[in-house]
């Protein structure tokens, strides 16, 4: 039988893909792909038509051939189907890094943008000058000699920055908690306690045995009544992998810190950049250091009063001063009390079948969608589904795959992926799939799956990250949908699509009582609004924290004065932080988000997509949030724009001028 992920001709045939096709599909595609590559090379004067387009057409298809795979290794795992996305990644790893440094295809794009760059359409050049920055990035214009260094740094920092991850992964995991006297776990829900009373035998122990992982951290400093509980979780937590806590010493991050750090400064230097921070913002909306720097440090000074408010309060509350292991405590205690509003409570208004009606509801009036369920497709789970999408004349111009429910061998968390990318080269059409994966509670007692309000909204940015990719009209797939979208740009559509799930007259589309049908009362509604900009400053605060402390770490890096990690975390600190973390407190060694990868010099990207969205969202709220013409411009502007312009000119199109804070902070009850 004919391995069904090399199968092309319509959607993949999940019913029947089993973890011995991914080896032997993705070898296969990856030397199709190698062999295609050097055909067109070899041509004599390769055009983008001739180049360019079935380049694209032949990434389409390595795409298309691993996304399926991935897919399933993320909702089906098993020791068969990890070993094979493992190798699998590692050899694509390898793959992408040798295309990436093809002198020839390098030097056919320059000539190509060269002598067709003024006659070809914007997207084309767009994807081209991708096409020649990237392969900058990637050292292939180097000198020989320091070609062969950039490979040796990209070596060291791979190697150093999934030690960093190891380390703290290691030091979370050395560390427990036995509790004999069960008086000491007041406070904490029932689902902690029944795991940690699970995990105490087949430790040999009796009592409770309390893990040192985000499931439990959270609700321990959230819920324990105990302080020297908290104290002590606390104190674990943030000196993981330092020469502090309990492990001090053991998996101590602190020389890989310097050694990342010194590696990404002169990964930079090489290819001709100031700093890493330059080199991070290459492939970024935001133009300078000076422009991000400008923009954490204005959002300090907006947020300070209203965050220190709240500690004021909070600390009014407690009757005393908090230390840092009290602060989540006390906010909880001061939430539940302000606020009344339990998550738990709210579930049985948020029944998923109910939810989906409303979110179609919700496409259907900003953009003309429909969403159609498919029963026929084959699926790799019975929990999962399909629909296609129709447009306001009913043809169908994308689908997506849904899998909302929690179970075993399923990865946690909830994201959206691409499993084909819209693509239309020379006639040939690919419609956009999505995945959409979620991990809400399973259906029980005979109904259907129940939502709280935060699964709500997880569900609105999933479907917002999947709509940037469905409702593209990009024809080339490099700069479709996701593709191509700066860093911090990616999380525009699905922080937009999240305001939806808050809006007064959304909620009676997407709630609907379990057994009676009735809404949500109007009471628990306003409770629920009202709850949304609870201590919106201290949060803000902690993000602007880390943001600043990783752009100035990699901003002003010396090589004659080292990371200075510590100096400037406490410098950072001193700044911003409206309660001082304890001297013990290592946070910067735990900083997997920086120190192991993605957002090196990047960790603004938060706040930026954040004020991205709410800016967008505020476009509609003079007009009404399903003013027709509105949502086509953002729709034309920025949604089906993919990659394929520049994201700041987009905003500007839509918006009629660059993006301000101010709907944001007012978002967030803070006065702009
Ligand atoms: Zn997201």
């Amino acid at each position: 039988m004919e391995n069904p992920l090399l199968a092309h001709d319509g959607l993949p045939d999940y019913a029947n893909i089993r973890a011995g096709h991914i080896e032997p599909a993705i070898r296969a595609a990856i030397e199709r792909h190698r062999a295609t590559l050097a055909a067109l090379l070899a041509q004599d004067a390769p055009t983008f038509a001739s180049l360019v387009e079935p380049f694209e057409e032949a990434n389409h298809t390595l795409a298309r051939t691993w996304n399926p795979a991935e897919h399933l290794a993320a909702v089906q795992d098993s020791e068969p189907m990890r070993a094979a996305a493992n190798t699998c990644r590692a050899l694509l790893a390898d793959y992408h890094a040798e295309v990436g440094q093809n002198e020839a295809l390098q030097r056919a794009c320059a000539a190509i943008r060269a002598r067709e760059g003024g006659g070809l359409g914007a997207p084309a050049r767009q994807l081209l000058d991708n096409l020649l920055r990237d392969f900058r990035l990637a050292g292939a214009a180097l000198p020989a000699a320091d070609r062969a260094r950039f490979r040796e740094l990209m070596q060291g920092l791979a190697t150093a920055q999934s030690r960093f991850e190891e380390n703290v992964l290691d030091a979370t995991q050395a560390w427990q908690r036995h509790v004999t006297d069960a008086g000491l776990l007041d406070g904490l829900p029932a689902d902690l306690r029944e795991r940690a009373a699970a995990a105490a035998p087949p430790a040999g122990l009796d009592g409770h045995l309390l893990a040192l992982d985000q499931p439990n951290y959270v609700p321990v400093m959230g819920h324990a009544r105990s302080e020297a509980l908290r104290r002590e979780f606390y104190e674990a937590w943030t000196t993981r992998a330092s020469d502090r806590g309990p492990s001090a010493g053991r998996f101590d991050n602190g020389a890989l810190m310097e050694q990342i750090l010194a590696l990404r400064h002169e990964t930079a230097r090489l290819l001709g950049y100031a700093s890493y921070a330059e080199l991070s913002l290459a492939t970024k909306m935001a133009a300078t250091p000076a422009e991000v720097l400008g923009f954490l440090e204005d959002l300090v000074r907006r947020y300070r009063p209203a965050a220190e408010r709240e500690l004021a309060e909070l600390e009014r509350f407690a009757g005393r001063p908090l230390a840092a292991w009290d602060l989540s405590y006390f906010a909880e205690r001061l939430r539940e009390q302000r606020h009344a509003v339990s998550q738990e409570a709210l579930r049985p208004y948020f029944p998923l079948p109910r939810v989906l009606a409303g979110l179609a509801e919700v496409a259907r009036r900003l953009y003309g969608l429909t969403l159609e369920p498919r029963p026929g497709v084959a699926l790799w789970h019975p929990d999962a589904r399909y629909y296609a999408i129709l447009d306001r004349a009913g043809r169908e111009i994308a689908g997506f795959y849904l899998d909302p429910c929690a179970r075993q061998g399923k990865r946690g968390g909830a994201w959206m992926g691409d499993c084909i990318n819209r693509k239309r080269i020379a006639g040939r059409e690919s419609l956009p799939v999505a995945h959409l994966v979620c991990n809400f509670p399973p259906p029980a007692g005979g109904r259907p799956s129940l939502l709280t309000h935060s699964d709500v909204v997880t569900l609105f940015h999933e479907f917002g990250h999947g709509l940037h990719l469905m409702l593209t009209r990009v024809d080339f797939p490099s700069i479709a949908g996701i593709a191509g979208v700066p860093w911090d740009a990616v999380e525009l559509p699905s922080q937009f699509m999240e305001q939806y799930a808050w809006v007064d007259e959304v909620l009676p589309l997407i709630s609907g009582h379990v057994d009676s049908g009735e809404p949500l009362p109007r009471a628990m509604l306003e409770r629920l609004l009202a709850s949304r900009s609870f201590h919106a400053g201290l949060a803000a605060m902690r993000q602007l924290e880390f943001a600043l402390f990783d752009f100035r770490l990699h901003a002003e890096y010396d090589p004659a004065r080292g990371g200075r990690v510590a100096e400037l975390l406490g410098e950072v600190r001193r700044a911003v932080a409206v309660i001082q973390p304890p001297e013990f407190n290592r946070f910067a060694h735990a900083f997997t988000h920086v120190f192991a990868g993605g957002y090196a010099a990047g960790y603004y990207s938060y706040k930026w997509a954040e004020v991205l969205a709410a800016d967008a969202f505020a476009a509609f709220e003079d007009s009404g949030v399903f003013d027709a013409a509105v949502a086509l411009r953002f729709l034309d502007s920025i949604l089906s724009q993919g990659g394929s312009r520049d994201i700041m000119e987009a905003f500007v199109e839509f918006r009629g001028r660059r993006p301000e804070v101010g709907p944001l902070l007012r978002r967030d009850g803070v006065a702009a």
